[in-house]
C-alpha cells in the first residue's frame, strides 16, 4: 500500500524552513513541493497559539494544493515577559520598511526584561502541523528550555539564537555547531514526534500518538 505521505507540500515561503523540512523528509521517500512552486499564498496568521497558526497554514495549503501539507510555527517564549514575544517572534524584528532585524528584536527583549526584572528562563517552541485536503490535521509540539544572556553572542544561528543558551550548555545557539543545535532544538523535538507517528518502521516509537 502507498504511504499516505508519499507526497506533500511544505506550507511555508521561508526558504530556510523549506530546505530544512525537505532534508528531513528525504530519507523517508516523501516527494516534497514548496508553497512557492505550487503558487500558494500564506494565510494571515490569526491564531493565538503556535498550534493554531501551524494548523491554519497546513489546512489552507492542503485544501489549495489538494495534497497533504506540513506547516510549522515557532518562536521564543520568555517567562518574565509572560511568554512574549511568542507567536509574535518574527514581528518583533520587523522594521517600518518591512525588512526584519533581529538585533532590534533582541534589544527589545532585553529592554523589556530590564523593566520587569526577574528570571531569565525562556524556551523555543515549535508546532508542526500535518493536514490532509478537507480532512484531518495532527499537530506535534516541540520545545527546548534555556536561559537568555546579554549581550548577544555568536554568528552561526538566526533569529534569537545569539541570546539563547539551552539548559546544560554554556554557549548560545548561535555559537554552537548548527548540527548540535539541530539535534536538540524545538524543531528537532517536534519533528521526532512527527516521524515517530508517520514512519514508525524507521526505528521510532510504534505508537503514533505524539500529536497534541
Ligand atoms: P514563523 O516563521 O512565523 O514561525 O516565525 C518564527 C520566528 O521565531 C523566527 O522569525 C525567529 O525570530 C523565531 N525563531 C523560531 N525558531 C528559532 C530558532 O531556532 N532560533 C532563533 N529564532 C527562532
Amino acid at each position: 500500500m502507498r504511504h499516505p505521505l508519499n507526497r506533500l507540500v511544505v506550507a511555508s515561503h521561508n526558504e530556510g524552513k523549506v530546505r530544512e523540512i525537505r532534508a528531513l523528509l528525504k530519507p523517508y521517500g516523501v516527494r516534497t513541493f514548496s508553497a512557492a512552486e505550487l503558487g500558494l499564498i500564506d494565510p494571515e496568521e490569526t491564531g493565538t497559539t503556535f498550534a493554531q497558526n501551524a494548523e491554519l497554514k497546513a489546512k489552507t495549503a492542503a485544501d489549495a494544493a489538494n495534497m497533504a501539507a506540513l506547516a510549522d510555527d515557532s518562536g521564543l517564549a520568555v517567562d518574565a515577559l509572560g511568554g512574549a514575544p511568542g507567536i509574535h517572534s518574527a514581528r518583533w524584528g520587523e522594521l517600518p520598511d518591512g525588512n526584519r532585524d533581529f538585533g532590534v528584536a533582541m534589544e527589545k527583549v532585553h529592554t523589556k526584561m530590564l523593566e520587569v526584572g526577574g528570571v531569565k528562563s525562556a524556551r523555543f517552541i515549535c508546532a508542526l502541523s500535518l493536514a490532509f485536503p478537507a480532512g484531518s490535521v495532527s499537530t506535534y509540539e516541540g520545545k527546548v528550555e534555556g536561559n537568555l544572556v546579554w549581550p548577544p553572542r555568536g554568528e552561526k544561528g538566526f533569529g534569537y539564537d545569539p541570546i539563547f543558551v539551552a539548559n546544560g550548555d554554556t554557549q548560545t545557539f548561535a555559537q554552537i555547531d548548527p548540527d548540535e543545535k539541530h539535534a536538540k532544538s524545538h524543531r528537532a523535538d517536534a519533528f521526532a514526534k512527527f516521524i515517530a507517528a508517520w514512519f514508525p518502521q524507521e526505528g521510532h516509537s510504534k505508537t503514533p500518538d505524539g500529536a497534541i
